[in-house]
């Protein structure tokens, strides 16, 4: 498998540290807010590539944290807490915040059919191992104490920016947006590793340390979660492309310095979705939530459909009409799954070279929505019912569009309004007065569609007649059909 790693600039073929036992790290969402359908987009794709792993036989152990404390307002120390915002927004406790928001997150993540890392784990569980790190980077050097806090010395590593994707310059932006700079630092990148004194007395959590009571910064959250849970060498880490810098920069500034040694194999980076205005951000307070998708109608496994539509390195533009499109089209995949025959015999060479084309897609750094293609082609080639349920099935496990369910619900709930459909009142009439069971169990599915108003479902059967050779007339009284 290829995997594009930021750290390197390229594709490479992806080889684990330990072939038995995978492990990856996710950067969890900061619970002062709902997370927003930007946000999603990087956990639908980190799910995709932990799903995918295993489908390759491998097994995964996938950490996340939940950030609910230390992450300022600015990325580069500067700010307030965001947890604080929050609870002073809703009146609230910083520990009611981050539960409320925490259940909110993995609510989402059922919608989107995101399965739960193997650990997820709260910052605050863990000040000893932030504690340890940083007493031993003091103890060696490369960190320090200036105003009553502890910073990262950046100028003691021989390589600070490690994505250079992007120009010093572009890394830069990040300080510069700073709502001030801290005079308490030796160079531009140095960063917080232990916060004691800070402008807002307020912070509402607080531990004791060897330098005082305070608070651990953003970054360290990760580097001691990750070391604790995956050990001293990781072989992924994910998150969205505005982490490469300076979060994910600094993670493998104080990861190394600590274990004096090289400790993350694969950086993975999902690029943004974006708004015709721009980045969806959580801080402008104009974001789509999983829940207003959900009360505007959508189901939210089509916005995992329109994700899986775009490569996860391509920024992807959110508008109404785009989600549209990608609703239907899943819809219309749904329904043309739900009339498959589920008949014959496994066709073991034709299932061989159809998921040959899938992991061929997906090798190549997760390309889903080639990935989607094979499925299409699977629906259009020329094998049984039963090799189709089966691919489809497999390739589902994970692309995790739940397609064989949400068709058997479709199935099942046009049989019971078929069922309601009186023939007295509904004609089903062969001009060539043929009497055909199966042309007529699909008219009057068709006409329970209507019936429902879902009008991709009948379409799909229309279609469908109509491929097998049947033409279908509506007639004020019911259906004619004719063989063309
Ligand atoms: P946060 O909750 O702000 O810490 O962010 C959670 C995750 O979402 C991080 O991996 C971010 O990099 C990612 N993220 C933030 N904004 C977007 C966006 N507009 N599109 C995709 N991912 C994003
Ligand atoms: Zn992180």
């Amino acid at each position: 498998m290829y995997l594009y790693n930021s750290a390197s600039h390229r594709k490479e073929v992806f080889k684990p540290n330990n072939p038995k036992l995978i492990t990856m790290y996710t950067c969890g969402p900061t619970v002062y807010h709902y997370a927003h359908i930007g946000n999603l987009r990087s956990y639908i794709m980190e799910d995709i590539l932990e799903k995918y792993l295993r489908y390759l036989g491998y097994n995964v152990k996938r950490v996340m944290n939940i950030t609910d404390v230390g992450h300022l307002t600015s990325d580069a120390d500067t700010g307030e807490d965001k947890m604080l915002k929050g609870a002073r927004r809703e009146h609230k406790s910083v520990m009611e915040i981050a539960k409320f928001y925490t259940d909110a997150f993995f609510e989402d993540c059922k919608d989107l059919n995101i399965k739960r890392p193997d650990v997820v784990e709260p910052a605050t569980n863990c000040i000893d191992e932030y504690i340890k790190i940083i007493d031993k980077l003091v103890h060696t050097g490369y960190a320090y104490l200036a105003g009553g806090n502890v910073y990262f010395d950046t100028s003691k590593l021989k390589q600070y920016y490690v994505f250079n994707d992007f120009s010093k310059e572009d890394l830069q932006t990040g300080v510069r947006e700073g709502v001030g700079e801290d005079k308490n630092k030796k160079n531009t990148n140095d960063f917080v590793l232990w916060f004691t004194k800070s402008k807002f007395e307020n912070q509402a959590l607080k531990w004791d340390s060897p330098w005082g009571v305070g608070y651990p910064g953003w970054h360290i959250e990760c580097s001691g979660i990750a070391i604790k849970h995956c050990g001293e060498y990781l072989d992924i880490h994910c998150g969205g492309i505005d982490n490469a810098f300076p979060h994910h920069t600094n993670e493998i500034a104080q990861s190394e310095s600590y274990l004096q040694h090289h400790w993350c194999n694969y950086w993975m980076h999902v690029y943004h979705l974006n708004t015709p205005e721009g980045k969806m951000s959580k801080s402008t307070g104009e974001f789509l939530t999983i829940s207003l998708l959900k009360d505007k109608g959508y189901d939210p496994i089509s916005y995992r459909f329109f994700c899986l539509q775009s490569h996860y390195r391509k920024a992807l533009l959110f508008t109404w009409k785009n989600l549209d499109n990608a609703a239907q089209t899943y819809s219309k995949l749904v329904n043309r799954i739900a009339l498959i025959q589920n008949d014959g015999k496994l066709d073991e060479q034709a299932y061989a070279k159809f998921a040959e084309n899938f992991h061929s897609a997906l090798d190549n750094d997760l390309n889903t929505s080639s990935a989607i293609t094979c499925l299409y082609d699977v629906l259009k080639a020329d094998i049984n019912g039963a090799t189709k349920i089966a691919l489809i099935d497999n390739f589902d496990t994970v692309l995790g569009l739940k397609l064989i369910e949400k068709s058997e619900d479709i199935k099942a709930k046009s049989k019971s309004l078929k069922a309601k459909i009186s023939t007295s009142d509904f004609e089903i009439v062969s001009e060539e007065g043929e009497e055909n069971p199966e042309v007529e169990k699909l008219l009057l599915e068709r006409q329970a569609a209507k019936k429902e108003k879902n009008f991709a479902r009948a379409d799909e059967i229309r279609n469908h007649l109509s491929e097998i050779g049947i033409e279908v007339t509506d007639v004020p009284k019911g259906v004619h059909w004719c063989r063309k």
